[in-house]
Order: C-alpha cells, then sequence, then structure tokens
C-alpha cells in the first residue's frame, strides 16, 4: 500500500468494486480496501436476486449470455456463475393461504451467486491495475486542502495508517462507517433496526419450486415478530443441471433473536414438514440501520454510492450502476472538475426510496403481517385462487397487492366489515413511525 492514491474506495462490495474496477480501467491509480479476509466470501445475508422489473432504480437489468447486461447504461457485468429462474412470487398467510404473483415469460426475479459475482467484479478490478487490501478497515474520511485524507486500520495493526488521495469512495455498505463521520450524515433520519439470520439449506420439500416466497403473519414463529423469505438458488461452484438448494432468512426488530425465531420456524413453525430431512450447509447474519436515503451523497471529494446511502438495499445490480456512475462522475471532476452534480441527480432521481412516500409504501405492504392469522389467512383465502402479473420490487409490489386485496372489498365488507375497515384503515396512515409503531401496538392489542 502507498501514502498516495489518486482514488481510495472503501468497502469492496457490488459498489466498491465496481467503482474500482471502472476508475482503474480509465487508468487512475485506485486503492480499494476492506475488512474482510477473502473479498468473494459472502457472509452478510443477501438473497441476491437480479430483479429483472423494468426500469428499476432507472435502470433495465436483464441476462444476456449469462451476464448482467444493463439495457439503458450500455454495459455488461462478468457473471460465471448459475441463474435460477423464479416464476411466481408467492405469500402465504399462516394456514397456507396465497397471494401469487407470476411471469412465466420473463420471471418474477433471477436468483444468482453473490460470491461468484465479487469474484468476477475483484479479478476485473486487479486486471484494471486496482491495488486491493484486505482486512483493513475505513475508519474516517477527511477533506483537506487538495484532496481527502483517508484512515485505515488493518485487522491486526493497533494504529492507524493514512493515505492522500484526490477522491474517496464509501463503498462500506448499509450502516457505513465512513458516512457516519461526515457532515451529510447529519441529513439522515434513523428510523430503525433490523436483525436478520439466514441459512443454505439442502434436502426442503419446496412445493413451490422455482418461487419467492414470502411467510406472512405473527403464527410462524413464537415469538410473532418475524418476516420470512425463501428463494431457489444456486451454489457458488454449481454446474449447469445441478438441483438449487434453498436460501431462507428471517428477519425481526431489535429486541428478537432472529437465529432463534429462524430455527424454531424450521423446527415446529406451521410448513415444519417441508424441513424435516433439511441440512443446513452455510449461515449468515445481518443488521439493518434504516436511514433516511442521503440526498447529497456528495461532500467536498467524498462520494457515497450504494447502500452507504441509501435506506436499505440498493441491490447488488444497482450498487454496480451506482459504482459505475460515480466513477464515471469522479473522471468527469478530475478532468473538468464537474461531474458530481449529474451523479447526484441520477442518485436522486433513480432511487426509488429518496421519493417521499416511497419508504411509507413499502412499509405499509410489509406492515401486514402485523394483522391476525386467522384475519391473514381471511384477507389471503380470498386471493388464493388468483395469479396476478408481476416482479419481486420492493416498490412494485405493494401496490399488486393492495390491488390484489382491495378488489375483494365489497365481499369483505359484507361477510368481514371489522376486517375490510382495518384494512382501508392500513392504507391511508401516511408517517413512517406510525407504520413501524402501529405493527406493535396493534400486536399488543392496543
Ligand atoms: C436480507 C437481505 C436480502 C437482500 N436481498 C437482495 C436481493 O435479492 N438482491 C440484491 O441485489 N440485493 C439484495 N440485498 C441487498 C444487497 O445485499 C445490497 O444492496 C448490496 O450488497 C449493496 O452493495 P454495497 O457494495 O453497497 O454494500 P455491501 O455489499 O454491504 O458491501 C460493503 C462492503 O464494505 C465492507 N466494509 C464495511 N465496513 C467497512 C469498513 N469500515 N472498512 C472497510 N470495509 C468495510 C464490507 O465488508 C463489504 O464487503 C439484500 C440484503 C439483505 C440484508
Amino acid at each position: 500500500m502507498k501514502s498516495t492514491y489518486d482514488c481510495v474506495v472503501i468497502g469492496a462490495g457490488p459498489a466498491g468494486l465496481m467503482t474500482a474496477k471502472t476508475l482503474g480501467e480509465a487508468g487512475q491509480d485506485v486503492l480499494l480496501v476492506d475488512i474482510k479476509k477473502d473479498i468473494p466470501e459472502v457472509n452478510r445475508c443477501c438473497c441476491t436476486m437480479l430483479i429483472n422489473e423494468p426500469n428499476t432504480h432507472g435502470e433495465t437489468f436483464r441476462i444476456v449470455d449469462n451476464n448482467i447486461h444493463l439495457e439503458k447504461t450500455g454495459i455488461t457485468i462478468r457473471y460465471t456463475g448459475q441463474w435460477v429462474k423464479m416464476v411466481k412470487s408467492i405469500r402465504l398467510s399462516p394456514g397456507g393461504n396465497r397471494l401469487t404473483m407470476v411471469n412465466e415469460k420473463e420471471g418474477v426475479a433471477h436468483p444468482y451467486s453473490k460470491n461468484v459475482l465479487l469474484r468476477c467484479l475483484l479479478e476485473d478490478a486487479l486486471a484494471n491495475g486496482v491495488d486491493v487490501a484486505t482486512e483493513t478497515a475505513g475508519i474516517k474520511a477527511e477533506n483537506i486542502n487538495g484532496g481527502v485524507r483517508v484512515f485505515l486500520r488493518e485487522t491486526r495493526a493497533r494504529s492507524f495508517r493514512e493515505v492522500k488521495c484526490k477522491v474517496a469512495v464509501a463503498a462500506d455498505g448499509v450502516n457505513s462507517q465512513i458516512v457516519k463521520g461526515l457532515e451529510l450524515f447529519k441529513q439522515r433520519k434513523f428510523l430503525t433496526t433490523f436483525h436478520v439470520a439466514s441459512y443454505f439449506l439442502e434436502g426442503v420439500e419446496n412445493p413451490y419450486p422455482n418461487s419467492w416466497i414470502t411467510f406472512v403473519g405473527k403464527g410462524h414463529t413464537r415469538q410473532g415478530r418475524a418476516q420470512i423469505y425463501m428463494l431457489p438458488k444456486h451454489l457458488p461452484n454449481a454446474k449447469p443441471g445441478d438441483e438449487p438448494i434453498i436460501d431462507i432468512m428471517c428477519g425481526t426488530p431489535i429486541g428478537y433473536t432472529a437465529k432463534a425465531a429462524l430455527d424454531q420456524f424450521l423446527r415446529d413453525g406451521r410448513f415444519a414438514q417441508w424441513f424435516r430431512h433439511a441440512k443446513v450447509i452455510h449461515t449468515a447474519s445481518a443488521v439493518l440501520n434504516f436511514y433516511t436515503c442521503i440526498l447529497n451523497p456528495v461532500e467536498g471529494n467524498i462520494v457515497a454510492v450504494g447502500d452507504a446511502a441509501a435506506f436499505i438495499e440498493t441491490y447488488c445490480q444497482s450498487a454496480m450502476l451506482y459504482g459505475y456512475r460515480a466513477a464515471k462522475a469522479i473522471l468527469n471532476v478530475l478532468a473538468t472538475g464537474k461531474g458530481y452534480e449529474e451523479y447526484t441527480n441520477f442518485w436522486r432521481e433513480s432511487f426509488e426510496y429518496c421519493w417521499p412516500g416511497e419508504i411509507e409504501k413499502a412499509l405499509r405492504g410489509f406492515g401486514l403481517h402485523v394483522m391476525s392469522d386467522e384475519e391473514l389467512d381471511y384477507i389471503f383465502s380470498l386471493t388464493d385462487s388468483e395469479e396476478y402479473q408481476g416482479y419481486v420490487s420492493e416498490n412494485t409490489a405493494p401496490d399488486i397487492m393492495k390491488k390484489a386485496i382491495l378488489s375483494h372489498l365489497d365481499q369483505m365488507k359484507k361477510e368481514r366489515p371489522e376486517i375490510a375497515k382495518k384494512i382501508e384503515q392500513h392504507w391511508t396512515i401516511t408517517d413512517t413511525q406510525s407504520l413501524l409503531k402501529g405493527g406493535l401496538d396493534r400486536e399488543k392489542g392496543k
């Protein structure tokens, strides 16, 4: 590691790797650091689905020749692993009634291997001359005259190391240490914390192959506050024709234990028979601190990309998109003195959670699970035999769900007026804290 570089990128996830690779390709002298020992190793939960719904974050992502193609930006990202085409997204009530979205032709989403993606990006970054330092934490970045000073600490070192550069990139994920040290962090409003635990499972007797499954409702776990998802996925070393394994994950609010909830769900939940012969072959976890997005992701010559600037996930695909756009902006700034504004505008216009009302919309879709099991079983019994066209999408799926459920409102008003009233109320709440708190209060029977 040298003491000066053109650019220092902190964090080698999809955003940082893409930024570093693009800057390296353009001939910049780049240092990329990550706290991990082995960058392609993934121990943080991630479903890693390619969200193929057109115009996701202002881009349309397609699989072309097995690679990830960004249609609008006109770039292709190398991917050498296996894909799964999921054709259904199924929300299951505790009693097993369904709300199903389907897309036979394009798929509702395509799970892939994050390990393989990171390996491909890392290989390309190294091939472009990027200097990579593993087991090295970014501690702080500060603007100084003529550039940025970055403080780093190697895992086993007691002291900091200072590196100077023209531009630093904070790509250290949703709980970004670098962003916390900047003024722009003060723009953010804290919402809540979630813990996630996930397993790769072999031997699951899954009655819904090629489907994304969301287990909606309190009754799936004893704790009653878990959000559980399941999907098929290939292991990093899978060959064409191999059977996918199952990736299952469980998220809980702070104060509840995600792993305990997941273990109990698998052992004696309503669908425990699916897992009676299942074997855990990999475990992962994540802590998610939910903050509102940073609307101005550039401070001086420090640029925040990917999850570091976001309210939850930009997704791997868009972390790469923003990494690419940030690298292009940095190259323009280094060549002409201008370029950050274009990146900031693109971020604000394309990342939906920067828009007013989008966080609330997502929370409303999520918040349905706070209704009682019996109420959910009734609501989903109305949609059980139906299929709605859609994708796995945080932005458009809540609306499809809302339309599907409200299309039965007249019947609900006749048969179960109290549920109809609750459902109508649910979709009129507009502030985030009430949506978050509403769930907790309703659960306590208030
Ligand atoms: C439960 C769950 C499900 C998800 N499902 C999907 C999905 O289906 N599809 C999808 O595309 N995305 C999904 N995501 C989101 C996806 O994981 C992220 O959006 C994506 O990884 C963001 O990339 P990033 O590079 O911005 O951050 P990250 O991938 O988080 O990378 C940050 C990197 O920075 C490193 N780092 C952290 N702190 C420091 C530090 N101080 N110094 C140095 N290095 C540091 C980390 O080790 C890591 O390598 C999911 C996430 C979760 C939690």
